[in-house]
This record gives C-alpha cells, structure tokens and sequence, in this order.
C-alpha cells in the first residue's frame, strides 16, 4: 500500500523547489499526497499542468487528521515546528517527521540529512527506529557536498569561511522585499534625466533614496541592494551568529565525530543581494601536504554533483558564479590553490543552489528512502 505522505509548507520557497524537483522525477507516483496549509485551509490542492492532486487543502494545525499520515514532509519553518511537532509525537504518533527547518537538527534522537555524505547513517538510523530527519543548514550541506572528498579522507584540519549568502535564503517574504527596494531606486533610475547627471551626483542621490525612510525594508531591517548585512540568525554568547554557529555543529553531527576528532569551523556569514544560491569562500587548513593536483583529483571524484572549476578568469566567470549555478544540482568548487602563508594552506571557492541542495533536494531523497 502506497505511503500517506503529508505536505505541509510546500507553497513557500523551499516548499515550491520541492514539489517542482518531485515532479520531475516522478515521485508522486509513489505515495498517497495529502496537502496542508497554516492560511489557506479549504482552498483548492496544487494543481500543476502534468499532474493533478483532486481535493482541498487540510488544516496544518489539526492534530487529528497529522495523526493519519505515515510520513509528514514539513517546510514551513520554525514557528510550525515548534508548535506542532511536541504535541503530535505526545499524542502518540509515531510516523516519520522530515523537516527543512533548523529547530529539531541537534536533538539526539534526530538525524541532519545529507545521503551524498552520510547515506549508511541514514540508513543505520532507519533500522535503529529513528523517526525524525531533518535538511542540515544551507550553507553548510553545500559546503560538506563541495569538500566531500576532504572530509571523507579526513584531511581537514580547520576550515575559515566568508559566506556570501542570497537573498532568497531568507524566504518569500525577502525575495519580494529585496524586489521591491529595486523597484523603489527605479523610480528614479527610469528617468531619463538621471543619466545626464554626473556619476557623482547619481550615486549620491541612490544612496540618499536607500537611505530614505519609506525605502522598503520592513523584513531585512535595512536596504539589501547595493549593500550587505553580515549578520545572519539570531546572536549565540560568543559573539558568534547562529548561522555562524551553525557550520562547525552540523557539519560535525553530520560526519559524527567524535569529540577529540572535530574539524573545527568558523567564519562570517554574509546576507547579499544575489537573489538565489549561496557562495562561500574557504580558507582550509589541510592535515598534511597534499599536492593541488591531487586535491582535485579527490574533491572531483567524491559525488556527481561536484565539480572543479579550473582557477583561471574564464572558467571562472563562466562556471563560478550564482547565475551560472541557480536552478542545477551543480555544486562547482573553483579559485583553487594554496595559499602563500604555506603548502598545507588551501584556498576554495564554491556556489550551490541553496533551495535544491541548501534544502529541498536531501529532504526529497530522505522521502524516497522512506517510501
Ligand atoms: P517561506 O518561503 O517564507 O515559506 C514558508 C510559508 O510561508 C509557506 O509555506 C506559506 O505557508 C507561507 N507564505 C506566506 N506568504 C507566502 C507567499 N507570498 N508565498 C509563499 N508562501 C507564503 O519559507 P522558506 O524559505 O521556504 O523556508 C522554509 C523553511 O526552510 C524555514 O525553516 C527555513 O529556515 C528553511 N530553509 C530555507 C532555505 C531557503 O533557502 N529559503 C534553505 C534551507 C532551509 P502557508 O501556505 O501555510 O500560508
């Protein structure tokens, strides 16, 4: 008998990328699809030009009709979560629980979601009866996905990173704010008299309209065009961010390390205005002198995803950029070479989609594992 699978948050970024990337592959086919929502409860199931899901969306909040389902998908964020998950597994409901949000990933009884990197964990934590699995962070799926092969050699002794992370990372909300604060400078850019000012003049009236008070920036708190905000998540007691956090305490969940073995990770991540996929630029410190060549070799060869771009101005503008990444699977890792400060210093630079990769992709292929 096929699975009740319940999807619930599927309108959203995440949500949209993975019933599209379900779609393409068939998925559906599989399992008995149940759509919930938290706002539009009543309207209408998604209705898409290749396959039709007959019927009403659900309320997400009732408990009784969650309790039905085999397996609940869940990319609705944190607030969902945190609501509804305690109280069903109290009720006594003990299907599987797949989620793109953060709260649950560092419960013990919880698994991070990355099968290129940890499938025989995956695997060992369904027969061991685990029921609660969740996508790892973003930045830090794409960066285990791009380094894989160094991880799994364990030849990473620190790794320091830069993020540069899109605005669509954020969710839906951001997106059409970052739009919207493009839209407010085009008011003035459109105009055909702006031009015929001097370059002087026209940046400082773009910086005096992104300074106005109406300019668009309820979500990001201040404009994200023509700037950055280095500052991603909640504040930790260190002074670090949480998605700075984020990186060194999933990435070592996710290879299960041991205590003494822990690749120690650290950086500073940076909201951009790019509107999909996160770059990340690294500064690694090896475990022993390994040749570029070689390293290569190893990054190259360790998923299917991966894929070295080589470190010249070409290539890179070609391959190494968020708009030649957005919409792939492709996980390219460039500007490879070792730093001048010594031969076990390695520099990177990778991109990934974060919504294919970043989230919807490992939650996708957890389903299939399930079903
Ligand atoms: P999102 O786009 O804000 O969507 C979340 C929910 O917001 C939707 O399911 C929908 O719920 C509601 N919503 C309200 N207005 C909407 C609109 N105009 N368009 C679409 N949905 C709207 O959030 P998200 O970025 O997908 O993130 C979901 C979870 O995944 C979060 O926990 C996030 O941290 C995590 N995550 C996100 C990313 C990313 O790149 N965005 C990457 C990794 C993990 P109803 O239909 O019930 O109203």
């Amino acid at each position: 008998m096929k699975k009740k699978v319940g999807f619930i948050g599927w309108r959203g970024m995440v949500g949209s990328v993975l019933l599209k990337r379900m779609l393409e592959e068939k998925d559906f086919l599989h399992i008995k699809s149940i759509f919930f929502s938290t706002s539009q409860i009543g309207e209408k199931n998604p209705k898409f030009s290749n396959f039709l899901f007959p019927g009403f969306l659900k309320d997400a909040y009732n408990i009784e009709e969650l309790k039905k389902l085999d397996i609940i998908i869940t990319c609705q964020g944190s607030l969902y979560t945190q609501k509804v998950f305690p109280i069903l597994r109290s009720s006594g409901w003990s299907g599987y629980w797949i989620d793109a949000a953060s709260d649950l990933r560092m419960n013990k009884d919880a698994l991070i979601v990355l099968d290129p990197i940890n499938h025989m964990h995956i695997k060992n934590a369904i027969y061991n009866g685990i029921k609660t699995f969740v996508g790892g962070n973003c930045t830090v799926s794409l960066m285990m996905l791009a380094l894989g092969g160094l991880f799994r050699q364990n030849l990473i002794k620190w790794v320091s990173f830069s993020t540069y992370q899109a605005a669509s990372g954020a969710g839906s909300k951001y997106i059409k704010e970052l739009l919207e604060q493009i839209n407010f400078l085009n008011q003035y850019l459109s105009k055909k008299s702006t031009f015929s000012q001097s370059i002087l003049k026209i940046e400082k009236n773009i910086t005096s309209i992104t300074k106005n008070f109406d300019f668009p920036k309820k979500n990001f708190l201040i404009p994200l065009i023509l700037n950055l905000i280095p500052w991603i998540d909640s504040s930790m007691p260190n002074g670090q961010s949480k998605e700075e956090w984020k990186m060194e305490s999933e990435t070592n969940k996710i290879l299960s390390t041991e205590n003494n073995n822990r690749v120690l990770i650290d950086g500073t991540c940076v909201r951009v205005s790019s509107l999909r996929c996160h770059s990340q630029s690294f500064v690694i410190k090896l475990k022993k002198d390994i040749s570029l060549h070689k390293i290569e070799e190893i990054l190259s060869n360790d998923n299917k995803w991966v894929k070295v771009i080589s470190n010249d101005k070409e290539s890179t503008l070609k391959e190494l950029t968020p708009l030649s990444v957005t919409g792939t699977l492709n996980i390219p890792i460039g500007r490879l070479r070792k730093l001048n400060i010594g031969s076990k210093y390695l520099s990177a630079f990778t991109i990934g989609d974060q919504l294919l990769w970043g989230a919807a992709e490992p939650l996708r292929r957890m389903l299939k594992f399930l079903v």
